[in-house]
């Protein structure tokens, strides 16, 4: 069977890219078992030849109406799949999905019947949001950093940006390609619509989002940069992390410093 990505190279390469940063989750050791999902929007990524492409299975309900992406593509993680099995093989741990007209169904178009994750209404909830405010956001990422995980488990940290504020201080370019810092939602039972509207909430100020004791929600134009700001989040982590470990409080840069920072590379303040 002919792949869909070899009739549609742009899409080919997103999906490439997806498999990419599924690798670097696993070697970050932020993926165990199937931790973690990527949905990406890939409707700039497809040629007319995709509105042809008949359902491979029955349509599904997405159990929301979503009338911003009616007609939209995505690419999503399959339910039960693991990040290390997407990196080598994006098609048959993932799969392409078409919104439906009604905007509360979907169905899957290629390669395979893989199901997409649980998360997908939370995923496509947030998708839908971007298409409404005309965010050029189009992809969402929840992943489990260990470091990030570690700091959420004690109660000072989560006061709001009390994290943000430490995380930016340890090293300059964390606030440069993190420039919103790291929003807080309190623990909420995984998968629920509590913890979804609580994520669409603080995305409204934030690009990434702590769930305590779980993980991040980390959204930007595409995944690698989704990625990216969650990276030096965790290098941030690891720095404060490694200083204590040595015995000591890091003094962290301080408000002058960060304050010369945000005025040098025009970041929001
Ligand atoms: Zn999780």
């Amino acid at each position: 069977m002919q792949s869909i990505l070899e009739l549609q190279p742009n899409l080919r390469q997103k999906v490439a890219q997806v498999a990419q940063v599924a690798g670097y989750l696993w070697q970050k050791g932020w993926a165990e078992r199937n931790g973690g999902n990527i949905t990406i929007n890939v409707t700039e990524y497809v040629n007319e030849d995709a509105d042809k492409m008949p359902a491979i299975c029955e349509t599904q309900s997405i159990g929301l109406i979503l009338p911003a992406i009616r007609g939209h593509y995505f690419y999503c993680k399959g339910t039960g799949k693991r990040m290390r099995d997407l990196a080598v093989a994006p098609m048959e741990n993932g799969s392409i999905i078409r919104i439906c007209n009604d905007g509360a169904h979907y169905d899957i178009i290629a390669d395979h019947p893989v199901q997409p994750t649980s998360e997908l209404p939370s995923h496509l909830l947030v998708h839908n949001s971007f298409i409404e405010s005309g965010s050029p956001y189009r992809a969402t990422l929840h992943t489990h950093p260990i470091d990030l995980i570690a700091m959420s488990h004690h109660a000072p940290f989560l006061k709001k940006d009390i994290l943000t504020q430490l995380l930016w201080s340890m090293i300059p370019e964390t606030k440069a390609f993190c420039p919103k810092g790291l929003g807080i939602v309190p623990y909420c039972l995984p998968g629920s619509k509590e913890l979804a509207e609580a994520t669409l909430r603080e995305l409204s100020d934030y690009d990434v989002v702590m769930w305590e004791k779980h993980g991040v929600f980390a959204v930007d134009t595409d995944i690698i940069n989704a990625f990216d700001q969650v990276d030096v989040l965790s290098k941030s982590a690891q720095i404060y992390l490694t200083a204590r470990s040595m015995g000591f409080h890091p003094d962290g840069m301080s408000q002058e410093q960060l304050q010369e920072m945000t005025t040098a590379f025009h970041l929001p303040k």
